[in-house]
């Protein structure tokens, strides 16, 4: 049998696992005696329950961080043997693969059939970053005069605090964390409050990997008094923070006082442009999972349908056909490809957003509803849905909805589509479909956003970065310029035999 299709080993537990916090090398519970504890969106059952980190713990965290980094073996060690460490990681990942997977389920209401492979992209993650832990070096010059020379050095830039939202709890941790440690850093992390599961867990695994004490620290709490702290503390010299472009702004003041470096991966508002000369079929599939991947709750999620005039009633068609088929319920179903949204608040904020499609004027032709229950399963279920005649000044073609919903806008030239995509405060991910190759280039070379994906959809590789432009976002993550995001240059120069020249005049 295939293992991810046997129903007993997706269940709900019976009683919530208990995770520790990691300071300073321990697995602890922290100080503040509290406890915060999470129900599966799904089942409504207890899943998870985390120690809250308090003021104190935070401190303890963010001393260890420091005292790691400046005067640890971590940030000292050849590049060859933090690799080692890092790639003992994802081997251990990929040896708890279905216990993480599991946890992300229950606590995300993920669907199951997708789950386990977040985690291999995990890994992939883990063991491409080592790879950089062995490539970070910066340059010299030879080229500066008769017996000068400068180095230019690549270093650590420090102590980063790691800031994570709900939606994909161990992979997005995955972009920052390995490539962080490949080149020396030593981070505090805080996961989303709804999903700590798999970073605390995360923690055991560093330690049984050989990570020294200090080096990684791992809090749960809530942003406003952990993230916010984090964010304003004096010894941490990074945020690298990814979440909503509004939670972005307020760090990015937090962080002004003391001039941290940033790193910001925001809100998005992605089209998926269709040509009528493109493969319609292979089309309509990714515009389906595009919008339904994880219930719509991706930064990158193609909410917007941009469509080509001649085929746009056809094409939106069969894509609300596709969408209406897909397996919609139970997320520990292992048929089922759209589970509930994450939180009740979620769920208001999804459904005022299809409010407010219908009483701007957009016709409603797929779904719509909201329901607390489904097929006997007590969850935040909302409908996949699509709207047509969409204007794309509408809000729902504006504002980021983070959820099930299509907006189909139509288009008639090249012109017209990349100025639709591009009219957004938005710039993260664009799909094109198309089979001619000067649309393919232009489309590519004119779309404002960090990514553009030709003829495919959420495909990525750990090689390439993850960028936003404009409000989605400040640097980037992944791929070998990940280096760079987290060190920064030091100029050395050298002066070698006796220095001719004097400054002041000598008698
Ligand atoms: P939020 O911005 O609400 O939260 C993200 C993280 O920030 C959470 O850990 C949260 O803590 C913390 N946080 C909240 N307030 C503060 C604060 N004042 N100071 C410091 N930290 C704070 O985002 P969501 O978790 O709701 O995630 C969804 C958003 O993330 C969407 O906008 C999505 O587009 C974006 N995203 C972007 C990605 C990208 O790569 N560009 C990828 C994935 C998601 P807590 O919630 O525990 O209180």
């Amino acid at each position: 049998m295939n293992e991810i299709a046997d129903p007993r080993i997706w269940v709900t537990p019976d009683k919530p696992q208990e995770f520790k916090l990691l300071i300073d090398g321990a697995l602890e519970s922290g100080s503040s005696g509290e406890w915060i504890e999470r129900s599966s969106p799904a089942h409504r059952a207890a899943v998870s329950r985390y120690p809250r980190a308090g003021e104190a713990d935070a401190e303890r965290a963010v001393a260890a961080a420091k005292r790691a980094f400046d005067d640890g073996a971590w940030p000292r060690l050849a590049g060859a043997e933090r690799a080692r460490i890092l790639l003992r990681v994802a081997d251990l990942i990929r040896e708890h693969r279905r216990e993480l997977a599991l946890i992300e389920a229950l606590e995300g209401g993920k669907p199951v059939s997708s789950v386990e492979g977040e985690i291999d992209v995990s890994i992939d993650l883990w063991e491409y970053a080592a790879s950089l832990a062995r490539h970070c070096y910066g340059d010299t010059y030879d080229s500066l005069g008769d017996k000068t020379m400068g180095l230019v050095l690549r270093q650590p830039i420090g102590v980063v605090a790691m800031i994570t939202p709900w939606n994909f709890p161990l992979l997005i941790l995955s972009q920052k964390l390995p490539f962080a440690l490949a080149v020396g850093c030593t981070a505090v992390i805080k996961p989303s409050e709804l999903t700590s599961g798999t970073a605390l867990r995360l923690g055991e695994l560093l330690l049984e990997a050989g990570l020294p004490g200090g080096v990684a620290n791992i809090l749960a709490g809530s942003g406003s008094s952990l993230g916010s702290l984090l964010c304003k503390h004096p010894d941490v010299a990074m945020v690298s923070f990814t979440g909503s472009t509004a939670v972005g702004k307020t760090i990015s003041h937090y962080a002004a006082d003391t001039l941290k470096r940033l790193s910001l991966e925001l809100g998005g508002k992605a089209a998926q442009i269709v040509f009528e000369d493109a493969d319609l079929d292979a089309a309509a599939d990714k515009v389906a999972f595009g919008i339904l991947h994880n219930a719509g709750q991706c930064c990158v999620s193609g909410t917007r349908l941009l469509v080509q005039r001649s085929i746009a009633e056809r094409f939106s068609k069969t894509v609300a056909d596709l969408m209406k088929s897909v397996p919609f319920g139970d997320p520990l179903d292992p048929r089922v490809k759209v589970g509930p949204v994450i939180s009740r608040q979620q769920y208001d904020t999804i459904t005022s957003y299809i409010e407010a499609g219908k009483q701007e004027g957009a016709t409603l032709v797929l779904g719509g509803a909201a329901n607390e229950e489904r097929n006997g399963v007590a969850g935040y279920f909302v409908e996949p849905t699509v709207f047509a005649d969409v204007a794309p000044s509408m809000r729902i073609a504006q504002e980021e909805i983070f959820g099930p919903v299509l907006s189909v806008i139509p288009f008639d030239t090249i012109a017209d589509a990349i100025r639709i995509a591009n009219g957004t405060i938005y710039g993260l991910a664009t799909g094109v479909w198309t089979s001619n190759v000067d649309t393919a280039f232009q489309c590519a070379r004119e779309i404002r956003s960090g990514t553009v994906e030709i003829n495919t959809y959420i495909a990525g590789a750990a090689e390439l970065p993850l960028v936003g432009h404009r409000q989605s976002g400040v640097g980037h993550e992944k791929g070998r310029f990940a280096v760079e995001e987290f060190t920064e240059l030091k100029t050395v120069q050298f002066q070698f035999g006796p220095l001719k020249d004097r400054w002041v005049p000598r008698s």
